[in-house]
């Protein structure tokens, strides 16, 4: 399908109401474009903030056709919306990144695989049918090593760290799902994640490796730029790109990677969307992610995306509420930090509600000062 340029005025759709779409639309809003989000549930975070709102299932065909009859182009901000509904989408309206990416990216298997056939190096894996082969591979791939659900699978959801003492039985049930990818551990000296960007006319742009800190799998810290050699950092900013060229990426691309010891980069996830990662860019870039993936999927120019001053993000899960409401007042008393809330209303365990992010003169001084505006912000430490 040709694909027109757009400009402001034009509507985008994104499909998925979470914090991802919200801060796509406070992006879109402030270059005049407006949006339509297609979410499941009613006062969404992305919702909230735009005027144009379908609350439907994912494979409700008729809202979709709707939803795709009023916008200009279309977009998904969350990976584990059906692809039959993205598809339905995609038969009557442009959507970007095009969703044979989004399907590539929804299962971890054909993930690694289309890695391997493009040459990009992953850690050790194969996948699990059922315990019995759990049992034959564990033997094979040693101790210790990870489990995870091919699909649905995101902040540690789905995965099962193994050790010697697991009993595959077990660890195949924890898992929940119905095909498993089995990976070798990696010992990595640290995690980090390149956002790149690409447009319709193949320019790319790739914003700087920043380094991310998990607490239980789930995403905890950002520090950018990322604590590496700058041959590392340039290896991996060469790696995203090459996988955004060979799956003809149009839109913003999270590519997750472990360094390790050796100096070795190996891709662990791919997300063609805004990611988590990317959230430091909002305050500490001159384009941020969610500009870019605008600016992306309408065919206009990209931004400049030079990191103005270094920054870390911290994450606010519902974990943080434990002890009453936050301290809303100290998080905004912090100077060189910004608050970031996306109008959830229900802080469960493990949810992410909010983030922090916090300028500072290193990269160093920008952790050490997040952190800070966190514990002073929520009476319970997270570390
Ligand atoms: P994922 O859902 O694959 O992004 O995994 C979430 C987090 O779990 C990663 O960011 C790592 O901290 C950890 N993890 C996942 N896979 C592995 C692995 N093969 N080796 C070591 N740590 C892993």
């Amino acid at each position: 399908m040709a694909v027109k340029l757009l400009v402001p005025g034009a509507t985008i759709g994104i499909l998925g109401g979470g914090q991802l779409g919200r801060m796509t639309a406070l992006a879109a809003a402030r270059l005049g474009f407006r949006c339509h989000i297609f979410a499941t549930e009613p006062d969404s975070p992305a919702g909230q903030v735009c005027d144009q709102v379908s609350v439907a299932h994912y494979l409700d065909e008729e809202a979709l056709d709707r939803f795709a009859a009023s916008v200009d182009v279309a977009t998904f901000e969350f990976e584990n919306i059906p692809a039959e509904g993205v598809l339905r989408v995609a038969a009557s309206t442009t959507v970007l990144p095009r969703p044979e990416i989004l399907e590539i990216s929804q299962d971890r298997l054909r993930e690694k695989d289309f890695l391997r056939t493009i040459d990009i190096p992953t850690t050790a894996y194969r996948e699990i049918a059922d315990a019995t082969a759990l049992t034959r591979a564990m033997r094979d791939f040693g101790f210790p090593a990870v489990l995870k659900s091919v699909r649905m699978g995101y902040d540690g959801k789905g995965q099962v760290t193994l050790t010697p003492e697991t009993k595959p039985a077990d660890a195949w049930r924890q898992m929940g799902g119905e095909i498993g990818i089995l990976e070798a551990y990696v010992d990595f000296a640290c995690e980090i994640s390149v956002i790149v960007a690409r447009g319709r006319s193949g320019a790319w742009a790739t914003y700087p490796p920043v380094e991310n800190q998990h607490s239980h799998h789930i995403l905890d810290t950002t520090i950018a730029p990322a604590r590496i050699a700058p041959e590392i950092a340039m290896r991996a900013e060469a790696i995203a790109r090459h996988i955004a060229e060979k799956l003809d990426l149009v839109g913003v691309l999270a590519v997750e990677m472990f360094v390790t010891p050796k100096g070795d980069v190996l891709v662990n996830e791919l997300a063609p969307r805004p990611h988590n990662s990317g959230h430091f860019s909002f305050d500490a870039c001159v384009t941020s992610q969610f500009e870019q993936q605008l600016r992306a999927v309408c065919g206009l120019p990209l931004g400049d995306v030079t990191l103005l001053r270094p920054a870390a993000m911290v994450n606010l899960l519902g974990d943080l509420w434990q002890a009453g409401e936050p301290d809303w007042v100290a998080a905004l008393s912090y100077p060189e930090v910004k608050l970031h809330l996306y109008g959830k209303r229900d802080p469960r365990p493990g949810r992410k509600m909010g983030h922090l992010t916090a300028l500072a003169e290193t990269a160093e001084r920008a952790r050490e000062r997040a952190l800070a505006a966190r514990a002073a912000t929520c009476p319970t430490p997270s570390e």
